[in-house]
Protein backbone atom coordinates (compact mmCIF):
# COMPACT_ATOMS: atom_id res chain seq x y z
CA UNK A 1 0.00 0.00 0.00
CA UNK A 2 1.31 3.66 -1.07
CA UNK A 3 0.88 6.66 0.46
CA UNK A 4 1.65 9.81 -0.44
CA UNK A 5 2.44 12.55 2.21
CA UNK A 6 2.70 16.21 0.91
CA UNK A 7 4.21 19.25 3.49
CA UNK A 8 3.16 22.30 1.20
CA UNK A 9 4.92 25.64 2.33
CA UNK A 10 4.54 29.09 1.15
CA UNK A 11 7.30 28.76 -1.25
CA UNK A 12 8.24 25.17 -1.26
CA UNK A 13 7.16 21.73 -1.31
CA UNK A 14 8.50 18.44 0.54
CA UNK A 15 6.91 14.83 -0.91
CA UNK A 16 7.57 11.58 0.71
CA UNK A 17 5.82 8.52 -0.69
CA UNK A 18 5.63 5.07 1.57
CA UNK A 19 5.60 1.78 0.59
CA UNK A 20 3.70 0.74 4.11
CA UNK A 21 3.70 -2.65 4.58
CA UNK A 22 7.52 -2.35 4.60
CA UNK A 23 8.21 0.97 5.99
CA UNK A 24 10.39 2.15 2.92
CA UNK A 25 10.45 5.44 1.20
CA UNK A 26 9.99 5.29 -2.53
CA UNK A 27 11.20 8.61 -3.39
CA UNK A 28 11.23 12.11 -1.59
CA UNK A 29 11.86 15.35 -3.02
CA UNK A 30 11.74 18.85 -2.11
CA UNK A 31 11.15 22.01 -4.26
CA UNK A 32 12.37 25.45 -3.07
CA UNK A 33 12.10 28.74 -3.95
CA UNK A 34 8.42 28.45 -5.69
CA UNK A 35 7.94 32.21 -7.23
CA UNK A 36 11.19 33.08 -7.97
CA UNK A 37 13.61 32.56 -11.10
CA UNK A 38 16.21 30.32 -9.63
CA UNK A 39 13.26 27.26 -8.13
CA UNK A 40 14.64 24.20 -7.59
CA UNK A 41 13.39 20.34 -7.53
CA UNK A 42 15.52 17.77 -5.85
CA UNK A 43 14.30 14.71 -6.99
CA UNK A 44 15.01 11.11 -5.23
CA UNK A 45 13.75 7.66 -5.66
CA UNK A 46 14.55 3.79 -4.93
CA UNK A 47 15.76 1.69 -7.27
CA UNK A 48 15.72 -1.55 -8.52
CA UNK A 49 18.55 -3.41 -5.77
CA UNK A 50 17.30 -0.38 -3.44
CA UNK A 51 19.91 2.16 -4.88
CA UNK A 52 19.09 5.92 -4.18
CA UNK A 53 19.19 7.77 -7.42
CA UNK A 54 18.61 11.77 -7.00
CA UNK A 55 18.00 14.44 -10.36
CA UNK A 56 17.99 17.69 -9.88
CA UNK A 57 15.56 19.42 -11.89
CA UNK A 58 16.24 23.77 -12.12
CA UNK A 59 13.83 25.69 -13.77
CA UNK A 60 11.82 28.93 -13.10
CA UNK A 61 8.47 27.72 -11.29
CA UNK A 62 5.91 30.63 -10.97
CA UNK A 63 3.49 29.00 -8.51
CA UNK A 64 2.18 26.15 -6.76
CA UNK A 65 0.43 24.21 -10.05
CA UNK A 66 3.71 24.45 -11.77
CA UNK A 67 5.74 23.37 -8.86
CA UNK A 68 2.99 20.11 -8.48
CA UNK A 69 2.99 19.66 -12.17
CA UNK A 70 6.61 19.41 -12.13
CA UNK A 71 6.39 17.20 -9.10
CA UNK A 72 4.47 15.40 -10.82
CA UNK A 73 6.49 15.09 -14.14
CA UNK A 74 9.51 13.34 -11.67
CA UNK A 75 7.55 11.10 -10.56
CA UNK A 76 6.42 10.06 -14.27
CA UNK A 77 10.32 10.09 -15.34
CA UNK A 78 11.50 8.06 -12.47
CA UNK A 79 8.95 5.26 -12.86
CA UNK A 80 7.97 5.28 -8.94
CA UNK A 81 4.62 4.37 -9.78
CA UNK A 82 2.95 3.35 -13.00
CA UNK A 83 -0.11 5.33 -12.11
CA UNK A 84 -1.26 7.77 -9.73
CA UNK A 85 -4.03 5.44 -9.06
CA UNK A 86 -1.59 3.38 -6.99
CA UNK A 87 -2.12 5.40 -4.11
CA UNK A 88 -4.13 4.13 -1.44
CA UNK A 89 -4.42 7.90 -0.08
CA UNK A 90 -2.34 11.23 0.47
CA UNK A 91 -1.72 12.75 3.82
CA UNK A 92 -1.09 16.40 4.04
CA UNK A 93 0.74 18.28 6.99
CA UNK A 94 -1.58 21.24 7.70
CA UNK A 95 0.33 23.25 10.69
CA UNK A 96 -3.06 24.93 12.29
CA UNK A 97 -6.03 22.99 12.79
CA UNK A 98 -7.68 25.28 15.49
CA UNK A 99 -10.16 23.90 18.63
CA UNK A 100 -11.99 21.92 15.38
CA UNK A 101 -9.43 19.68 14.87
CA UNK A 102 -8.60 17.34 17.58
CA UNK A 103 -7.64 14.40 15.21
CA UNK A 104 -6.21 13.83 11.52
CA UNK A 105 -9.52 14.59 8.99
CA UNK A 106 -11.03 13.10 5.56
CA UNK A 107 -10.61 16.09 3.42
CA UNK A 108 -13.82 17.34 2.18
CA UNK A 109 -15.30 20.59 1.77
CA UNK A 110 -16.63 21.23 5.37
CA UNK A 111 -12.94 20.24 6.60
CA UNK A 112 -11.73 23.02 3.61
CA UNK A 113 -13.98 25.48 5.29
CA UNK A 114 -12.93 24.29 8.80
CA UNK A 115 -9.12 25.15 8.12
CA UNK A 116 -9.49 28.57 6.07
CA UNK A 117 -11.33 29.41 9.27
CA UNK A 118 -8.63 29.44 11.75
CA UNK A 119 -6.01 30.81 8.86
CA UNK A 120 -6.13 34.37 10.77
CA UNK A 121 -4.13 32.47 13.66
CA UNK A 122 -1.73 30.97 11.07
CA UNK A 123 -1.65 33.72 8.16
CA UNK A 124 1.73 32.67 6.41
CA UNK A 125 1.03 28.02 6.56
CA UNK A 126 -2.04 27.52 6.61
CA UNK A 127 -3.07 29.48 3.07
CA UNK A 128 -0.24 27.41 1.49
CA UNK A 129 -1.18 23.98 3.14
CA UNK A 130 -4.26 24.55 1.53
CA UNK A 131 -3.30 25.57 -1.75
CA UNK A 132 -1.48 22.14 -1.67
CA UNK A 133 -4.79 20.52 -0.70
CA UNK A 134 -6.49 21.98 -3.52
CA UNK A 135 -4.23 21.01 -6.25
CA UNK A 136 -3.62 17.82 -4.67
CA UNK A 137 -6.84 16.95 -5.08
CA UNK A 138 -7.70 18.17 -8.60
CA UNK A 139 -4.64 15.89 -9.91
CA UNK A 140 -5.48 13.03 -7.66
CA UNK A 141 -9.45 13.70 -7.20
CA UNK A 142 -10.52 9.95 -6.94
CA UNK A 143 -7.74 9.09 -3.54
CA UNK A 144 -8.88 9.89 0.17
CA UNK A 145 -6.53 13.24 0.77
CA UNK A 146 -6.40 13.28 4.84
CA UNK A 147 -5.40 16.35 6.91
CA UNK A 148 -2.43 15.84 9.44
CA UNK A 149 -2.60 18.97 12.04
CA UNK A 150 0.13 19.78 13.68
CA UNK A 151 -1.74 21.37 16.85
CA UNK A 152 -4.13 18.48 17.04
CA UNK A 153 -1.89 16.07 19.58
CA UNK A 154 -1.63 19.40 22.22
CA UNK A 155 -5.46 19.61 22.16
CA UNK A 156 -5.89 17.24 25.53
CA UNK A 157 -4.10 20.00 26.73
CA UNK A 158 -6.29 21.17 29.85
CA UNK A 159 -7.88 24.71 30.09
CA UNK A 160 -5.85 25.97 33.08
CA UNK A 161 -2.68 25.95 30.75
CA UNK A 162 -4.07 26.54 27.48
CA UNK A 163 -5.29 30.09 28.67
CA UNK A 164 -3.94 33.49 29.03
CA UNK A 165 -4.62 35.34 31.92
CA UNK A 166 -6.05 38.29 29.30
CA UNK A 167 -9.83 39.46 29.05
CA UNK A 168 -12.10 36.26 28.35
CA UNK A 169 -13.52 37.61 25.08
CA UNK A 170 -10.10 37.60 23.52
CA UNK A 171 -10.07 33.71 23.80
CA UNK A 172 -14.28 33.36 22.91
CA UNK A 173 -14.54 35.86 20.34
CA UNK A 174 -10.63 35.88 18.48
CA UNK A 175 -9.39 32.08 19.93
CA UNK A 176 -6.54 34.11 21.77
CA UNK A 177 -4.98 30.71 23.73
CA UNK A 178 -2.43 28.23 23.32
CA UNK A 179 -2.32 26.17 20.61
CA UNK A 180 1.22 24.49 20.40
CA UNK A 181 3.04 22.93 16.86
CA UNK A 182 5.56 19.91 16.47
CA UNK A 183 2.44 18.18 17.74
CA UNK A 184 3.12 15.17 15.07
CA UNK A 185 6.51 15.15 15.94
CA UNK A 186 5.68 15.14 20.05
CA UNK A 187 3.83 12.05 19.64
CA UNK A 188 5.91 10.26 17.21
CA UNK A 189 8.55 10.68 19.17
CA UNK A 190 6.43 9.64 22.60
CA UNK A 191 4.84 6.68 21.14
CA UNK A 192 9.05 5.50 20.12
CA UNK A 193 10.03 6.09 23.51
CA UNK A 194 7.44 3.71 25.21
CA UNK A 195 8.44 1.02 22.39
CA UNK A 196 11.87 1.39 23.63
CA UNK A 197 11.50 1.45 27.10
CA UNK A 198 8.77 -1.82 26.17
CA UNK A 199 5.92 0.17 28.43
CA UNK A 200 2.58 1.31 26.90
CA UNK A 201 2.54 5.23 26.49
CA UNK A 202 -0.23 5.13 28.63
CA UNK A 203 1.48 4.29 31.85
CA UNK A 204 4.02 6.71 31.33
CA UNK A 205 4.71 10.52 31.94
CA UNK A 206 7.52 11.97 29.12
CA UNK A 207 9.17 15.23 28.81
CA UNK A 208 9.66 15.65 24.86
CA UNK A 209 12.20 18.65 23.54
CA UNK A 210 11.72 19.13 19.96
CA UNK A 211 14.94 20.91 19.31
CA UNK A 212 15.31 21.66 15.71
CA UNK A 213 15.11 25.31 13.83
CA UNK A 214 12.15 25.95 15.45
CA UNK A 215 12.05 24.13 19.09
CA UNK A 216 9.77 23.05 21.59
CA UNK A 217 9.08 21.41 24.64
CA UNK A 218 5.85 18.93 25.69
CA UNK A 219 4.86 17.91 28.98
CA UNK A 220 2.82 14.15 28.52
CA UNK A 221 1.32 12.49 31.08
CA UNK A 222 0.09 9.00 30.38
CA UNK A 223 -0.08 9.54 26.02
CA UNK A 224 -2.12 12.74 26.50
CA UNK A 225 -0.21 16.31 26.21
CA UNK A 226 -0.46 18.44 29.62
CA UNK A 227 1.25 21.57 28.15
CA UNK A 228 3.50 22.63 25.85
CA UNK A 229 5.89 25.74 25.46
CA UNK A 230 4.83 27.30 21.94
CA UNK A 231 1.54 29.38 22.59
CA UNK A 232 -1.13 30.70 19.85
CA UNK A 233 1.60 30.85 17.46
CA UNK A 234 5.17 29.44 17.08
CA UNK A 235 7.07 32.14 18.74
CA UNK A 236 6.56 31.42 22.55
CA UNK A 237 8.70 28.81 24.58
CA UNK A 238 12.22 28.08 24.03
CA UNK A 239 14.76 30.07 22.55
CA UNK A 240 14.95 28.46 18.28
CA UNK A 241 16.97 29.83 15.70
CA UNK A 242 15.78 33.15 14.76
CA UNK A 243 13.06 33.35 17.12
CA UNK A 244 12.80 34.58 20.45
CA UNK A 245 11.23 32.58 22.56
CA UNK A 246 9.41 34.17 25.77
CA UNK A 247 9.75 37.51 25.81
CA UNK A 248 8.24 40.44 28.48
CA UNK A 249 5.41 40.88 26.46
CA UNK A 250 6.13 44.31 26.98
CA UNK A 251 9.17 44.63 25.07
CA UNK A 252 7.11 44.98 21.69
CA UNK A 253 5.63 48.21 23.06
CA UNK A 254 8.75 49.69 24.70
CA UNK A 255 10.44 49.03 20.87
CA UNK A 256 7.71 50.90 19.47
CA UNK A 257 7.92 53.64 21.36
CA UNK A 258 11.98 54.09 21.46
CA UNK A 259 12.88 53.05 18.26
CA UNK A 260 9.44 53.86 15.83
CA UNK A 261 9.52 50.18 14.62
CA UNK A 262 6.52 49.49 12.71
CA UNK A 263 4.62 46.24 13.93
CA UNK A 264 5.19 44.56 11.12
CA UNK A 265 9.13 45.32 11.65
CA UNK A 266 8.68 43.94 15.45
CA UNK A 267 7.14 40.64 13.83
CA UNK A 268 10.31 40.70 11.76
CA UNK A 269 12.43 41.34 14.64
CA UNK A 270 10.94 38.53 16.72
CA UNK A 271 10.29 35.88 13.94
CA UNK A 272 13.36 36.17 11.68
CA UNK A 273 16.44 38.07 13.42
CA UNK A 274 15.98 36.99 17.34
CA UNK A 275 16.50 33.29 19.04
CA UNK A 276 20.29 32.68 18.19
CA UNK A 277 21.07 34.42 15.60
CA UNK A 278 20.23 37.47 17.07
CA UNK A 279 22.78 36.70 20.21
CA UNK A 280 25.48 35.60 18.25
CA UNK A 281 24.46 36.32 14.17
CA UNK A 282 24.32 32.47 13.53
CA UNK A 283 21.51 30.85 13.15
CA UNK A 284 22.89 27.13 12.36
CA UNK A 285 23.93 24.89 15.62
CA UNK A 286 27.11 23.52 13.91
CA UNK A 287 28.48 26.85 13.29
CA UNK A 288 27.70 28.43 16.44
CA UNK A 289 29.63 25.16 18.10
CA UNK A 290 32.31 25.92 15.84
CA UNK A 291 32.18 29.59 16.85
CA UNK A 292 32.42 28.75 20.51
CA UNK A 293 35.04 26.30 20.20
CA UNK A 294 37.17 28.92 18.45
CA UNK A 295 36.33 31.50 21.54
CA UNK A 296 33.71 33.52 20.12
CA UNK A 297 31.81 34.54 23.27
CA UNK A 298 28.67 35.74 21.49
CA UNK A 299 28.19 32.26 20.40
CA UNK A 300 29.31 30.40 23.71
CA UNK A 301 26.75 32.83 25.12
CA UNK A 302 23.72 31.53 22.69
CA UNK A 303 24.87 28.04 24.08
CA UNK A 304 24.39 29.46 27.64
CA UNK A 305 21.38 30.78 26.56
CA UNK A 306 19.89 28.01 24.67
CA UNK A 307 20.34 25.38 27.60
CA UNK A 308 19.34 27.26 30.27
CA UNK A 309 15.89 27.76 28.34
CA UNK A 310 15.24 24.54 27.65
CA UNK A 311 16.32 23.78 31.69
CA UNK A 312 13.77 26.34 33.06
CA UNK A 313 11.32 24.13 30.72
CA UNK A 314 12.61 20.40 32.06
CA UNK A 315 11.55 21.71 35.38
CA UNK A 316 9.05 23.37 34.66
CA UNK A 317 7.01 20.26 33.51
CA UNK A 318 8.88 18.07 36.25
CA UNK A 319 6.47 20.37 38.07
CA UNK A 320 3.41 19.84 36.00
CA UNK A 321 3.91 15.91 35.75
CA UNK A 322 4.96 14.96 39.34
CA UNK A 323 6.76 12.23 38.16
CA UNK A 324 8.55 12.02 35.11
CA UNK A 325 9.65 8.41 33.25
CA UNK A 326 11.83 10.20 30.37
CA UNK A 327 13.48 12.85 28.98
CA UNK A 328 13.60 12.88 25.44
CA UNK A 329 15.40 14.56 22.34
CA UNK A 330 14.81 14.88 19.02
CA UNK A 331 15.11 16.63 15.98
CA UNK A 332 18.82 18.32 14.10
CA UNK A 333 19.94 19.15 17.59
CA UNK A 334 18.16 17.41 20.10
CA UNK A 335 19.42 13.92 17.71
CA UNK A 336 22.93 15.43 16.83
CA UNK A 337 24.27 17.92 19.01
CA UNK A 338 25.95 15.87 22.68
CA UNK A 339 27.12 19.13 23.90
CA UNK A 340 23.80 20.74 23.72
CA UNK A 341 22.05 17.19 25.56
CA UNK A 342 25.19 17.32 28.06
CA UNK A 343 24.83 21.12 29.24
CA UNK A 344 20.52 20.65 29.27
CA UNK A 345 21.00 17.62 31.74
CA UNK A 346 24.40 19.32 33.70
CA UNK A 347 23.27 19.49 37.55
CA UNK A 348 19.86 18.24 37.26
CA UNK A 349 20.70 15.04 39.09
CA UNK A 350 18.92 16.00 42.04
CA UNK A 351 15.92 16.18 39.64
CA UNK A 352 17.29 12.01 38.87
CA UNK A 353 17.99 12.88 35.81
CA UNK A 354 21.82 11.64 35.54
CA UNK A 355 23.14 12.14 32.11
CA UNK A 356 25.81 9.41 30.99
CA UNK A 357 28.33 11.61 29.36
CA UNK A 358 30.17 8.70 27.48
CA UNK A 359 26.54 7.00 26.04
CA UNK A 360 25.87 10.67 24.85
CA UNK A 361 28.61 10.86 23.02
CA UNK A 362 28.36 7.86 20.53
CA UNK A 363 24.77 7.02 19.24
CA UNK A 364 23.65 4.68 17.01
CA UNK A 365 20.77 5.85 14.12
CA UNK A 366 18.20 4.26 16.29
CA UNK A 367 16.31 5.46 19.67
CA UNK A 368 19.30 5.37 22.50
CA UNK A 369 19.33 6.05 26.21
CA UNK A 370 21.97 8.02 27.07
CA UNK A 371 21.21 7.75 31.09
CA UNK A 372 23.23 6.29 33.82
CA UNK A 373 22.03 2.96 34.99
CA UNK A 374 20.72 3.93 37.47
CA UNK A 375 18.98 6.85 36.65
CA UNK A 376 15.54 7.29 37.41
CA UNK A 377 14.40 9.45 34.75
CA UNK A 378 15.81 7.52 31.44
CA UNK A 379 17.54 10.21 28.93
CA UNK A 380 16.74 8.76 25.08
CA UNK A 381 17.79 10.33 22.10
CA UNK A 382 15.00 9.40 19.43
CA UNK A 383 15.18 10.51 15.43
CA UNK A 384 11.80 11.84 14.54
CA UNK A 385 9.91 11.33 11.44
CA UNK A 386 7.04 13.51 10.76
CA UNK A 387 6.53 12.29 7.28
CA UNK A 388 6.20 8.74 8.57
CA UNK A 389 3.69 9.73 11.48
CA UNK A 390 1.46 11.77 8.98
CA UNK A 391 1.57 8.43 6.65
CA UNK A 392 0.32 6.01 9.56
CA UNK A 393 -2.25 8.27 10.60
CA UNK A 394 -3.42 8.98 6.99
CA UNK A 395 -3.65 5.15 6.74
CA UNK A 396 -5.57 4.56 9.80
CA UNK A 397 -8.49 6.90 9.11
CA UNK A 398 -8.42 5.53 5.56
CA UNK A 399 -8.85 2.05 6.87
CA UNK A 400 -10.92 3.08 9.83
CA UNK A 401 -13.56 4.93 7.08
P1 LIG B 1 13.93 22.01 10.87
O1 LIG B 1 13.23 22.60 12.04
O2 LIG B 1 14.17 22.98 9.76
O3 LIG B 1 13.39 20.65 10.40
P2 LIG B 1 16.17 20.43 11.82
O4 LIG B 1 15.39 19.53 12.69
O5 LIG B 1 16.79 19.85 10.60
O6 LIG B 1 15.39 21.73 11.43
O7 LIG B 1 17.32 21.06 12.73
C1 LIG B 1 18.20 22.02 12.23
C2 LIG B 1 19.20 22.35 13.32
O8 LIG B 1 19.92 21.16 13.68
C3 LIG B 1 20.25 23.36 12.86
O9 LIG B 1 20.49 24.31 13.89
C4 LIG B 1 21.47 22.50 12.68
O10 LIG B 1 22.65 23.20 12.88
C5 LIG B 1 21.28 21.47 13.78
N1 LIG B 1 22.15 20.31 13.57
C6 LIG B 1 22.07 19.38 12.60
N2 LIG B 1 23.10 18.50 12.71
C7 LIG B 1 23.85 18.92 13.76
C8 LIG B 1 25.05 18.44 14.39
N3 LIG B 1 25.70 17.38 13.96
N4 LIG B 1 25.51 19.12 15.47
C9 LIG B 1 24.88 20.22 15.92
N5 LIG B 1 23.76 20.71 15.38
C10 LIG B 1 23.25 20.06 14.32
Amino acid sequence: MKILVINCGSSSIKYELFNMEEHTVLTSGVLERIGESNSKLKHKWRTVGSRLDEKIYEQKIKDHQQAFDLIHRAMRESKVMKDLSELAAVGHRVVHGGEAFKQPALIDDTVLEGVRKVTPLAPLHNPANLTGIEIAMKIMPNIPHVAVFDTAFHQTIPEYAFRYALPEDLYQSHGVRRYGFHGTSHYYVAKQAAHHLNESLHSLNLITLHLGNGASAAAIRQGECMDTSMGLTPLEGLIMGTRSGDIDPAIPFYLAKQTHLSFADIDNLLNKQSGLKGICGYNDMREIHLQAQNGNSSAQLAIEMYCYRIKKYLGAYCAVLGRVDAIVFTAGIGENADFIREKVCDGLDGLGICLDTEKNQWLGSDCTDISTAGSPVKILVVPTDEEWEIAQQTLSLVVSG
